[in-house]
């Protein structure tokens, strides 16, 4: 046997006691100081070390240990069959070794095996006993082999079920999945904490682990705890009922056993790679719990029988990690910025910090409540989430990183734009605060190309990029700016071709002629959008008549409540509103609705509901194509509908038409429909 050289010897002493320590702060004390990489990079140096000089590998070594061992206060369980612990991958290389590794184990048939491709939920792990179909105990995974009981504490999950649906269960199982808490449950609690003067859990997994673990399960039962099964034990020499995972998953599944979406069946390890990229770049985004990644099992379960386990993983299984998307950084500073519609939206100046591969310097707080629930201060060490293409968010502060010598300042909520210096004002019942001058500066640039966008004004070649140019060459500063603009002009700014030039000031010019509910729109009032516009315009039929109506005139529209009533009502009553109208009114826009009503049309008597993003036509066109037909658009299904026109994305309302019955179309036979007129 190679002798050990001293320091290697020594390092490997150190790193044992540095993971002993972060695996007894994670699993007992749930409160971890390194991050998951930062430990596995620990974990990964201990057992290439150990490889190298198999006297190293100790057997109190934690490589050869799962978990920590069980908390004292609580009682034992032995599994029927130990709780393992996962190979990680980090990367497409590392999964095509671990397939390379067990091909030369197993031999090429374990390829034609094939793969279930699951979430790697990062909660903790649990074993639930249902004997008969009841359950009977509830533990957790402890050092592998015991576990912690925390029977009373499980029941409290509602959707672990107390008895399993269906028949024919093994009389004895253990049923073993994870404990998780979703975002939106952690994102409460941890508010929660704060204002109590507690600390706050450093993520979900540490506070659903601790959760779990709580001596008084009247506290777990407050806690916003789920639920997610993937595999089951049985008593020594049982046969599984199913061959394989995908079928165990959906065997689970058919018990009652909450599964965790978007798992999937791969031929091949490309497939896996695909989807695994995917979860990684936009499920993941999505997911209201967290996720560490993807495990990847073996489909068929008499091959992972073969393959068996080696230490405290399977062999047959792995995760393939994904970059962490919560980390650490320094708060330091929140600004604000001015909204197309007047909202101040804070947003943290962060220390850059990498998550999941990006530099993230900014991220989004909301609103001042949001900012004030968390207790965020400025100079605050906080835990910053990115996930996918979403924008950055602020979880919260680490008070316990709270320097006393130097504490961080609190935040104060502005009293003024900070653009434009006009008071800012809030509506009863909302969180948001806004500032009511519509020329600010602030909403120029977003309140611009909302004006000009297809289902307002429609100006086509009115782009982001050119508002912008115009901004900057001082052409523009309000809507009404645009209607000045001449061709000479345009002509003298960059990338403007004398015939560009043309065609915009000509499609500057048709647009006055879009009815009042598109520039009602185009207007960017709070709360008023496509929908509402056209209700308003339609009922008002002029620009004067809604002008001088009050809030209380404004909420006898049909389909108009007091936020929108509100809303209009004090735009009109701002100086910078009325202003801003007498300009247009000053450039010819159309300040009237047409009264479009086809008696005789081909859906005459027929109420119509439009729902999702329809492929061609906006809301407010498809709208407007169905009433010059006869018909009626409404908001709400029911048995009175006649018909649902259902796009992308469509949500509630679809359910609601199958529910009832009610007759769905798409907007290719809601074309054809009002063509038969
Ligand atoms: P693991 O979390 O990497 O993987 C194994 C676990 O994954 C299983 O026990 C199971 O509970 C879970 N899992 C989730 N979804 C699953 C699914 N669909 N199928 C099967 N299993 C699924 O391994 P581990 O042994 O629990 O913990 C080691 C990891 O924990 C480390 O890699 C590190 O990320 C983290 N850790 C961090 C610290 C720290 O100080 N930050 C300390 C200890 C451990």
């Amino acid at each position: 046997m190679t002798a050990v050289p001293p320091e290697d010897a020594a390092r490997a002493a150190t790193l044992r006691e540095r993971i002993e320590d972060a695996n007894r702060e994670y699993y007992v004390l749930d409160s971890p100081s390194l991050s998951d990489r930062e430990y596995d990079t620990l974990f990964r140096e201990l057992r290439s070390l150990e490889e190298r000089y198999p006297a190293l590998r100790t057997p109190d070594s934690p490589t050869q240990r799962v978990g920590a061992e069980p908390a004292t206060q609580l009682a034992k369980h032995t599994h029927l069959v130990p709780m393992l612990s996962l190979g990680n991958a980090f990367d497409e290389g590392e999964l095509e070794d671990w397939e390379k590794r067990i091909v030369r184990l197993g031999g090429d048939s374990i390829r034609s095996s094939g793969y279930t491709a699951e979430l790697k939920i990062d909660g903790a792990a649990v074993s639930l006993t249902y004997r008969e179909g009841l359950l009977e105990i509830g533990t957790t995974r402890g050092n592998g082999t015991i576990g912690e009981v925390v029977t009373a504490n499980i029941r409290t999950v509602r959707d672990v079920p107390l008895r399993l649906r269906g028949k024919g269960h093994p009389p004895l199982l253990e049923i073993r999945g994870e404990v998780y808490m979703p975002f939106s449950g952690f994102e409460e609690l941890n508010a929660a904490r704060v204002k109590a003067g507690e600390p706050v859990f450093a993520n979900p997994r540490n506070s659903a682990s601790g959760s779990l673990r709580m001596l008084d399960p009247g506290i777990t039962a407050k806690r916003p705890l789920r639920f997610f099964g993937y595999a089951i034990a049985l008593p020594d020499g049982e046969a599984p009922p199913v061959r394989s995972q995908w079928e165990l998953l959906a065997l689970l599944d058919s018990w009652g056993i909450p599964v965790a979406p978007h798992r999937q069946r791969c031929a091949t390890l490309g497939e896996v790679h695909t989807w695994a990229s995917n979860v990684e770049k936009t499920v993941r985004a999505e997911l209201d719990f967290a996720i560490d990644g993807a495990v990847v099992k073996i489909d068929a379960l008499g091959v992972q029988e073969e393959l068996g386990v080696v230490g405290r993983e399977p062999r047959w299984a792995i995760a393939r990690k994904f970059a962490p998307d919560i980390a650490e950084t320094k708060l330091l500073d929140i600004q604000v910025n001015v909204g197309r519609t007047g909202v101040l939206n804070p947003f943290a100046m962060l220390e850059p910090v990498e998550i999941g591969g990006a530099m993230v310097k900014l991220a989004t707080l909301h609103n001042f409540d949001l900012v004030h629930a968390k207790d965020l201060r400025i100079g605050d060490t906080v835990l910053v989430k990115r996930a996918g293409e979403v924008i950055p968010q602020v979880i919260g502060p680490v008070p316990e990183k709270r320097d006393p010598k130097n504490p961080p300042r609190e935040v104060k909520v502005p009293t003024k734009c900070p653009r434009c210096g006009t008071p800012v004002e809030r509506d009863e019942d909302e969180v948001a605060l806004y500032c009511s001058n519509v020329a600010c500066p602030g909403r120029q640039l977003e309140g611009l190309v909302h004006f000009a966008s297809r289902g307002a004004m429609d100006i086509r070649g009115l782009s982001y990029a050119r508002i912008m140019q115009l901004i900057d060459a001082e052409l523009v500063h309000d809507a009404a700016d645009i209607y000045d603009l001449t061709v000479e002009q345009l002509v003298s700014l960059e990338r403007f071709a004398e015939k560009s030039a043309e065609n915009l000031v000509a499609a500057i010019e048709e647009s006055k002629k879009r009815p009042l509910s598109r520039l009602l729109n185009a207007l960017g009032i709070r709360h008023v959008g496509e929908q509402s516009a056209q209700l308003l315009a339609r009922h008002f039929g002029t620009m004067d008549r809604l002008m001088a109506a009050t809030a209380d005139d404004i909420l006898e529209v049909r389909g108009v409540g007091e936020i929108i009533a509100h809303a209009v009502s004090s735009f009109f009553a701002t100086e910078s509103s009325r202003t801003l109208i007498e300009k247009l009114r000053a450039h010819g826009l159309t300040f009237d609705e047409p009264v479009q009503v086809a008696a005789d049309g081909a859906l005459r008597g027929k109420t119509v509901v439009i729902t999702g993003t329809l492929p061609s036509l906006s809301r407010g066109e498809a709208t407007a194509m169905v009433e010059r037909a006869g018909g009626r658009v409404t908001s709400g299904v029911s048995k009175a509908t006649s018909f649902v026109v259902v796009g992308e994305d469509a949500g509630s309302k679809l359910d609601k038409a199958r529910q009832l019955g009610v007759e769905t179309i798409d907007e290719a036979e809601l074309l054809k429909r009002i063509q038969e007129s």
